[in-house]
């Protein structure tokens, strides 16, 4: 009793904290600096402990990152060994092993002439980086005006200024600045929202198109890079149509334009591959972006795979004066790229291979939820999916009373014992790639139960006709 009554109080203490001096992310004018959300205690599996002691799936196994799953003692070992044997070197003027040993097995990998690695600290900063690069190399090569960078609307690439600037969210530029001069967004791949009366395979046309004519109106000469997750991740897990992809890389390379693949979800087993560019979608990029679960989360480590081309070029160039001046403190940090070694041994080891092999069961599980009126569309790949909610199947519109679905099924679903990520009407699955049948069936069963109760309850209030 004891103990529980200094578990609570600890508790309220973390809350009361929280509120005189924590700024969270992603928080809102009204709540900044003010806010204490759900404390996490541990986490063993694909399970966490809240701060109330219950026991939840990770569904969305942290932010898409905790690929091995939590308490891996393995991971928790090299993390204490490396920090022993070398804490930290300047990666200024010196170099350390792991960093040298993870880049070769990285580029065993990746696809193509993949051969590099820039580290980083993160997917924003692995964005910037890959950016930054595209900026300095088109300088370099003597075409300072071709920098544009296409995105999509739909995507997330980051939350420093040039990567924020790429993203394509609802909401996310309201209130924000952003590099808006720079910056052309397309039309999201998402199959679902395409227009009335139009085919798949039409809609993958009508966007090939779109990409077509921006290069012809503003200029090949003008556009740098073309960046895109393969699998948009928390725009709502939009699977792009057959053959975009390579279509997209197709018009990439006749324009000399970079094609950055963003894959820190899609890489490190999320779709059962190291990288999933060539080996899921066939393309062959420029640069790769990569960062989460390359750690399973335990350490922060981004990195931008560059091509062998790329680096070549630069070194031939008629300015070998020209300074890349571009790295971070912790770029090359030895305990990351440790852990990342030892989480790529978990990964060819035998979890690539199990993620591979659930995730047609994960996919059709979840699939049962679309059985559910409220349900719109259940779509993903891999080890991620996203459960999208509608106001009628008929209009399938995202109207305003979805605003609060995500958060009121995340509210059921956590007294049941899962944690969703809500996105306004989406809820998104990404759990521990460690994850079993049977639990696969006690996430999908909750989700169940917890959309029907979210139904009664719209219903109830007048929100929704049923
Ligand atoms: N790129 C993608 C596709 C992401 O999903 C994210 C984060 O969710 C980022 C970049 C930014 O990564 P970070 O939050 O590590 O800076």
């Amino acid at each position: 009793k004891r103990e529980e009554a200094a578990e609570v109080l600890a508790q309220g203490e973390m809350t009361a904290l929280a509120r005189q001096h924590l700024v969270q992310p992603w928080p809102v004018a009204g709540e900044i600096g003010a806010e204490a959300r759900g404390g996490i205690r541990s986490g063993e599996g694909i399970y966490v402990i809240d701060g109330e002691g219950r026991k939840l799936i990770d569904g969305p196994a942290g932010m898409w990152c905790v690929n091995a799953g939590h308490r891996r003692k393995e991971l928790a070992d090299v993390l204490y060994e490396q920090a022993m044997e070398l804490s930290y070197n300047s990666p200024w003027y010196t170099m350390n092993e792991p960093s040298v040993t993870l880049s070769a097995r990285l580029a065993g990998h990746a696809p193509g002439d993949l051969s590099h690695v820039f580290y980083t600290t993160g997917g924003s900063s692995a964005v910037e980086t890959a950016l930054r690069f595209m900026q300095f190399a088109n300088n370099v090569r003597g075409r300072p005006e071709k920098k544009l960078i296409v995105s999509r609307q739909g995507g997330y690439h980051g939350s420093t200024y040039l990567s924020a600037s790429l993203n394509g969210r609802p909401r996310d530029h309201d209130w924000m600045d952003s590099a808006s001069d720079q910056v052309i967004k397309l039309t999201c791949p998402n199959p679902f929202r395409r227009p009335a009366g139009m085919d798949e395979a039409q809609f993958c046309d009508m966007l090939v198109e779109e990409f077509r004519d921006v290069i012809a109106n503003r200029g090949a000469e003008r556009i740098g890079a073309f960046i895109a997750e393969p699998v948009m991740a928390s725009g709502g897990v939009i699977v792009p149509p057959y053959g975009y992809l390579s279509r997209m890389r197709a018009l990439c390379s006749e324009n000399d334009i970079l094609f950055i693949a963003d894959e820190v979800v899609t890489a490190f087993g999320r779709l059962g591959s190291v990288f999933a560019s060539q080996e899921v979608f066939g393309i062959e990029p420029d640069m790769i972006t990569f960062a989460k679960g390359v750690t399973s989360g335990y350490f922060p480590l981004g990195g931008v795979m560059i091509s062998a081309q790329l680096l070549e070029d630069l070194r031939r160039s008629n300015h070998s004066e020209a300074m890349f001046a571009h790295g971070l403190t912790y770029s090359s940090h030895p305990i990351g790229c440790a852990v990342a070694l030892k989480n790529l041994d978990i990964l060819e080891g035998g979890l690539l291979a199990h993620a591979r092999d659930v995730s047609d069961y994960f996919q059709s599980s979840l699939k049962r939820l679309e059985e559910l009126p409220l349900v719109g569309e259940v779509r993903g790949l891999g080890l991620m999916a996203c459960i999208e909610c509608v106001a009628d199947r008929v209009s399938n519109n995202p109207l305003t009373l979805d605003l609060e679905v995500g958060k009121r099924i995340d509210a059921h679903c956590q007294e049941l014992g899962l944690l969703v990520r809500p996105l306004i009407n989406m809820c998104v699955m990404s759990p521990p790639l460690t994850i079993e049948r049977p639990q696969i069936d006690t996430m999908t069963d909750i989700l169940h139960t917890s959309i029907r109760r979210t139904m009664d309850e719209l219903v109830r209030e007048g929100l929704w006709k049923g």
